[in-house]
């Protein structure tokens, strides 16, 4: 590592971040748990067409939201698991240290500014085809 030590993520900084993605993990599992029960709950009490429509939509959107919220659950655990590893802070593409701001913005964010700018160049080329 040539790269300057206070670059990366100092033992306080680390500390604050993880408790950020502990904080994140707690909602989104609570939250999900309140959707399923929602779920359930709305299926056993409507049995008129109509309501069962409506129903069929909010349960559509749930799950969107479900999916939405189990890609980011993934996430969050994988940044955990890269504090575990010591390799939390560290671009994923290149090595550099992603700063402190950056990830108290984006504490899932495992691209560096520079690879993730890159990174959005390339997409809209990519949907072109
Ligand atoms: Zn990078």
């Amino acid at each position: 590592m040539s790269l300057p030590a206070d670059e990366y993520l100092k033992p306080d900084e680390l500390a604050t971040l993880k408790g950020v993605l502990d904080e994140q993990l707690k909602d989104i599992l609570s939250q999900s748990k309140d959707a399923v029960s929602e779920l359930v709950e709305v299926r056993e009490a409507d049995a008129d067409p109509l309501d069962l429509a409506v129903t069929e939509s909010n349960r559509d959107f749930t799950l969107r939201m479900a999916e939405r919220e189990r890609k980011l659950l993934s996430k969050i655990r994988y940044a955990l698991e890269r504090i575990q590893n010591g390799e939390y802070g560290v671009c994923e593409s290149c090595g550099a240290p992603i700063t402190f701001g950056r990830l108290m913005a984006r504490p899932v964010a495992t691209l560096c500014i520079d690879c993730k700018t890159e990174a959005e160049q390339v997409e809209p080329k990519k949907k072109m085809f």
